[in-house]
């Protein structure tokens, strides 16, 4: 695996793989790589000839500050689990690197994607992660781009990203990946002592019981459930809400129709966990 820092070796790096007329498919991280991003890089070396992973703690995606000092940091352990996936090229910028791309000047068409849930409860996050993905796109011209499920506000709107300004470049969504107990991995689960990790879990339990009786709960007892669920185990509810995807508009009633997803936020202690279930 190369490891390259600057961005015109990589500039120079890309022009030779289209010369070859290889194709590139990227994997955007923020590092301390876990089985979920694992399994985007094993789809993507699937997929293309070069896989491209970068990893960068974006500072204008955090909304909170201690949360981007204390965002788990392992390059020396993500290096070698690259390299076991043999992982063609690791991107790991640093700030000054990433400064010399031109920001992008364009606004998305982003509706209530740019609204509701993380939006909401995240002012500048979005616009931070266009910012930074929109540089990744600009300097290494993908073919595909792989995004997790678990974000799935994120991929939704890195697939209008797409749609709007980078046609070219094909977005591939990732199942979300889960340990045993349920819990979708998430680089954030670090913080958690190992009697969190258990309480977690619940996050998964609530999201399925709510898809269980999908048919039969009222979207108001859906969230009072939830909401009750939760308490009891001192998990503290950010929001809990069921959307209809194509719209992606809040629903008061699910009817068979539509594709709807049930949105969850949640905090344990100071962690900040999300995650999403289609019912
Ligand atoms: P992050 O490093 O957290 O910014 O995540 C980088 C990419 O990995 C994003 O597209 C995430 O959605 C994806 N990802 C993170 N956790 C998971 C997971 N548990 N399952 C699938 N994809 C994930």
């Amino acid at each position: 695996m190369k490891q390259i820092n600057a961005v015109n070796d990589l500039l120079s790096f890309i022009q030779l793989i289209k010369q070859q007329n290889k194709t590139i498919g990227i994997v955007p991280t923020m590092g301390s790589l876990h089985s979920g991003h694992d399994s985007l890089i094993k789809r993507c070396k699937k997929e293309n000839n070069i896989t491209i992973v970068s990893i960068y703690v974006n500072p204008n995606q955090f909304n909170n500050k201690n949360d981007f000092l204390n965002y788990p940091r392992t390059l020396d352990a993500d290096i070698n689990r690259l390299k076991t996936l043999n992982c063609d090229i690791l991107f790991s910028p640093s700030d000054k690197e990433i400064s010399k791309i031109l920001n992008p000047n364009f606004k998305l068409k982003l509706g209530n994607l740019n609204k509701y849930l993380e939006a909401d409860n995240r002012p500048g996050h979005f616009e931070g992660v266009i910012n930074i993905v929109a540089k990744l796109f600009e300097i290494t011209s993908p073919n595909k781009a792989y995004f997790g499920e678990k974000d799935l506000q994120q991929l939704l709107i890195i697939k209008q990203l797409c749609l709007q300004k980078f046609k070219n470049i094909q977005v591939i969504s990732c199942a979300t990946v889960r340990n045993a107990g349920g819990l979708a991995k998430s680089s954030r689960n670090k913080h958690l002592t190992e009697k969190e990790l258990i309480i977690a879990r619940s996050i998964y339990k609530v999201l399925n019981e709510v898809k269980k009786n999908k048919l039969d709960w009222s979207v108001k007892k859906a969230k009072d459930y939830v909401r009750k669920y939760l308490n009891n185990l001192s998990i503290n509810l950010d929001y809990f809400e069921i959307i209809e995807i194509e719209k992606f508009s809040f629903t008061q009633e699910i009817n068979t129709n539509c594709n709807y997803y049930a949105m969850i936020a949640v905090t344990i202690r100071e962690t900040r966990l999300i995650d999403n279930l289609k019912l």
